[in-house]
């Protein structure tokens, strides 16, 4: 592992509140017996300086890997960018696996089924997630050749992967997280919509059913459709789409599982189809993939980029941001991502040669909401949505112009000759995907900021994280409004702790009850604008949950599932309040 020696006067990073935990439990490296060998000022230059050393081998750089790496450690500890967290636990380490998210395919026999069954072994020790199609395996029931026996079917195999994943979690640095997809003309797709009915099936697991274009056309139409042994290609039954659309919308009200994926959209937007097609993603859904591809993903906090004092209430999406600052951090972002796939150590030759052939990276948003409470606009209004297109459009526009310049200095991504970009005369462009919106489940624990694009969950809330440690938070910036208003008060607190949410408390300016929204106070069709605004400058996907009151019916998710086909979103998770007896986060109500 090549490594920069740390300068003498290197700051020691400024840790937010919880940031100290976090990095302990997990992220900070430990001897054999359990004793810290690492500070953070370590983690934060081991991960800096093992990501500007590959910058040597490359002839045309303008930059040297020792002031590079002091760039890289400024923008990390500024919490104003973070890489997914396989890489800063791996990074400058023998292990060196830095991707949160791979795709393996699972083909039709029991040695193609079991290589991936330990491909994902391998992947989940490391700290990566992994997501399967199951839509090549052969129905239950049909046939196998050499034994004359019949198969199991997908949902069986399903069980495979989610015991061994069981096994590995217990070793390894975190969850390891799946993703599972059926294709709707699968001959199997109604046991797998069914798959998790009994609680506590397949948590290893998030299943997403792939819809084709073909199907949507004929729930629109209110048509049968053909269901197709992918060993055989025969056509074995046909169902009504419009049974099967409901039945899907039913098993999300129930327990928000499965969730969809748009298949044909998602293979529309390959940028290199010659490769292959697109047939999952990874766990969260933000990242589709081809077969043995993975991705590393790296989130911007927005919430650094406030500029106080610049809000204008006519035109909020205009003022109030940082752009210079912004586009500073968008390039250096892209660099960073760009040179993590040269540091890393892939577990499978295979993987290795796909991810350097395509050099997919995943740029995206953290502290959206933050932002958004910082400038005084309500998520849950053409504003908010108008501020995340502008947003988004910028970091996607400056994050193609970095991988265009990185291209210059280090040459195109290999296939790039034959994928769409020169297919339209785009580019040519470093990387073959340069933006993706993350979950940023501990990332944003790290920096200190609201999770990826989401709301907030509630003002204060506690935490359930890391095998059952609780934290208790009280948004910044909703403390800081009411201290503002002169409002704050230990009486004022307890009621919005016990709810979560400001809305019910009438006594509250209205201001600051329409911009200090909570995901349960936000209509549910405002998250899926929200969602589909981010989409719309996002080249991979966008991870999103789409909130429902525990009051919403079957036809509420129905209409959801609908919009998001009509605005061009590339899956749609929803969920239920209160339909599933764990969850990760809580308000005080109810605990
Ligand atoms: N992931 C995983 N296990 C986990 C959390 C995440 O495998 O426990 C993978 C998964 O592919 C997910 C991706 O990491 O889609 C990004 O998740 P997130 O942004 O929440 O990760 P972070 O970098 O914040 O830890």
């Amino acid at each position: 592992v090549l490594m920069i020696a740390m300068p003498k006067n290197l700051p020691q990073p400024q840790l937010k509140p919880n940031t100290d935990v976090v990095l302990q439990k997990r992220y900070l490296r430990k001897s054999l017996d359990g004793k810290l060998t690492e500070t953070p000022r370590d983690l934060f230059w081991r991960v800096a300086s093992a990501i500007a050393a590959e910058e040597g081998k490359y002839e045309g750089s303008s930059r040297e890997p020792e002031s590079l790496a002091r760039d890289f450690y400024d923008l990390m500890t500024s919490w104003k960018f973070l890489p997914n967290s396989p890489t800063l636990m791996n990074a400058g380490t023998d292990l060196g696996q830095l991707s949160a998210c791979f795709v393996l395919p699972v083909g039709d026999s029991i040695e193609e089924i079991f290589d991936a069954v330990k491909f994902a072994a391998m992947i989940h020790k490391s700290g990566g997630g992994t997501g399967f199609s199951f839509s090549r395996l052969r129905p239950k029931e049909s046939r196998v050749g050499s034994t004359g026996g019949v198969a199991s079917g997908p949902v069986s195999f399903l069980r495979i992967f989610n015991t061994a994943t069981e096994q590995i979690k217990q070793g390894g640095t975190r969850r390891g997280a799946n993703m599972g997809i059926l294709r709707v003309d699968h001959p199997d797709v109604l046991d797998f919509i069914r798959a998790k009915e009994k609680e506590g099936e397949f948590n290893n697991f998030n299943l997403s059913v792939g819809l084709t274009e073909a199907f949507m056309q004929a729930v629109e139409k209110d048509e049968h459709y053909d269901l197709r042994a992918p060993n055989t290609g025969e056509v074995v039954d046909r169902l009504r789409a419009r049974d099967v659309f409901d039945l899907l919308v039913k098993k999300a009200w129930q327990s928000g599982d499965p969730g969809i994926v748009f298949l044909d959209r998602i293979n529309r937007d390959n940028p290199t189809p010659d490769q292959g097609e697109i047939e999952s993603t990874n766990p969260c859904g933000e990242q589709p993939l081809l077969p043995f591809e993975a991705c590393n993903l790296g989130s911007i906090n927005l919430s650094c980029f406030y500029l106080p004092g610049h809000n204008d209430d006519a035109d909020p999406a205009r003022a109030g941001i940082d752009w210079d600052e912004l586009r500073r951090v968008v390039h250096l972002s892209v660099h960073f991502l760009d040179n993590v796939i040269d540091a890393s150590l892939f577990p499978l030759p295979r993987i290795a040669e796909t991810v350097r052939r395509n050099r997919k990276i995943g740029l995206g948003v953290m502290g959206f909401a933050d932002l958004l409470f910082e400038l005084g606009v309500a998520y849950n209004s053409q504003a908010g949505i108008d501020l995340a297109e502008r947003i988004m459009g910028f970091v996607q526009e400056e994050g193609h112009k970095a991988s265009a310049e990185l291209a210059r200095e280090r040459g195109p991504f290999p296939a790039y000759p034959t994928s769409l970009y020169a297919k339209k005369k785009k580019g040519p462009y470093r990387n073959a995907t340069v933006t993706t919106i993350a979950p940023t489940g501990t990332l944003s624990i790290i920096a200190g900021c609201s999770s990826g694009v989401e709301p907030l969950f509630a003002l204060c809330f506690t935490r359930n994280i890391l095998d059952g440690e609780r934290l208790v938070e009280v948004n910044p910036h909703f403390e800081a409004a009411l201290a503002a208003a002169g409002l704050a008060g230990p009486e004022l607190m307890d009621s919005v702790v016990a709810k979560g949410s400001i809305q019910d408390l009438d006594f509250l300016p209205a201001k600051l009850r329409n911009v200090f929204v909570t995901a349960m106070d936000i209509e549910p069709v405002w998250h899926l604008r929200m969602q589909a605004a981010f989409q719309r400058h996002t080249d991979n996907a966008v991870s999103k949950t789409v909130n429902l009151p525990n009051s919403a019916t079957e036809q509420d998710i129905f209409d959801i599932y609908w919009l998001a086909y009509k605005e061009g979103c590339k899956g749609v998770t929803v969920y239920r309040d209160g339909c599933k007896s764990i969850q990760v986060l809580a308000t005080g109500e109810g605990q």
